[in-house]
């Protein structure tokens, strides 16, 4: 199985998967479309797999694992929510009632439960007995975009993974075989030219997910692209009206406004490489960037110094923060164009 720029999945999962003994709970965050879910999936599959390599990989076609990749292995529950976030009830039926039932096939019984940004502590606290003392058989993976969502008794009995970014070279291999698995009739298909390829990575910063739905979905995507690309530009030239307009443009839907500030803090971290490359401005350091907008960040690397950009990149961290909060997107907006310009 080809897991693009996962090693901080694969590398602890064949370490547990040599020894047998798993942790019994686990919490992957990372960016929108780094693949939280494709790891999530990984793991399951190292827990459940009947044919691991020698090298300790899940083989990805046996029994098991092809039924976890088409969703349909009876221990390896991915709960649902009834609303926008997982609820009190979800949790005590779908995951608690549920888990003291013996496992269908295999030896273990493996549930996800992902996307947890925005669900309340008391979800959470319904969750803690079964965490601390798990049946045996018991193993749970959570997903967020930031580690921050988790309570801190959660993240005290759990292994935390880190999904990152692919680079831009495997993002766009990624994106070829893509294109490549899509059958031969699927319109699709066309789509995955070289040209868009090379245009979604170079934009995504090597973030799968988000390059492929860039390329085959509705546009929605490449629209929030060039909200983030314009904030970025209205930074480097210090417009403040300028930045209030583009993130106020996202500001009323609060996934966009997410994925506008993950794209600008990108830009922000780049500045950062292009001002610790060089010392001062940084030019010729750009080919470890992985934000959308290069010429930007070069030009906030002149006048912005490091300390200023680690201000700047938590400032934007914390607005993210609070989109998940069901804090007002306006108001966010007004406050990080206030801290960063
Ligand atoms: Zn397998």
């Amino acid at each position: 199985m080809t897991l693009y720029s996962k090693e901080s999945i694969v590398a602890p999962c064949k370490a547990m998967s040599r020894t047998g003994r798993f942790v019994h709970s686990f919490l992957i965050t990372g960016a929108q479309g780094t693949g939280k879910k494709v790891a999530a999936r990984y793991l399951a599959m190292s827990l459940l797999c009947s044919a691991k390599s020698s090298d300790n990989e899940p083989c990805g076609v046996c029994r098991e694992c092809s039924r976890i990749l088409r969703g349909q292995h009876p221990d390896f529950i991915e709960v649902k929510k009834s609303g926008v976030s997982f609820s009190v009830n979800d949790i005590r039926e779908k995951v608690v009632a549920d888990c003291y039932t013996p496992p269908n096939d295999c030896d273990r019984k493996v549930y996800l439960l992902a996307d947890c940004d925005g669900w309340t502590d008391a979800a959470q606290d319904a969750l803690l007995k079964v965490t601390e003392d798990p049946p045996d058989y018991g193993y749970f993976i959570f997903t967020a975009r930031i580690r921050e969502v988790f309570l801190p008794t959660l993240i005290s009995r759990s292994m935390t993974m880190e999904v990152h970014e692919a680079d831009t070279r495997e993002c766009e291999a990624a994106l070829r075989e893509h294109g490549n698995a899509l059958s031969l009739n699927s319109s699709k298909k066309k789509e995955f030219t070289e040209e868009n390829i090379s245009r979604a990575a170079k934009i995504f910063g090597g973030n799968i997910g988000c390059a492929i739905e860039c390329i085959e979905g509705s546009g929605k995507l490449a629209k929030t692209a060039d909200t983030a690309i314009e904030a970025a530009r209205a930074i480097a030239q210090r417009n403040e009206y300028a930045l209030a307009a583009a993130l106020s443009s996202a500001s009323g839907n609060r996934d966009e406004m997410r994925t506008v500030l993950e794209m600008l803090s990108r830009v922000i971290r780049d500045s950062a490489v292009a001002r610790a490359f060089s010392g001062k401005s940084g030019r010729g350091a750009d080919n470890g960037f992985i934000g959308c907008a290069r010429e930007e960040s070069l030009q906030i690397a002149e006048f912005a110094g490091s300390a200023r950009l680690n201000e700047m990149y938590e400032a934007i961290r914390e607005a993210s923060y609070l989109c998940t909060r069901n804090c007002n997107g306006a108001a966010v907006a007004s406050m990080l164009t206030g801290k960063l310009l």
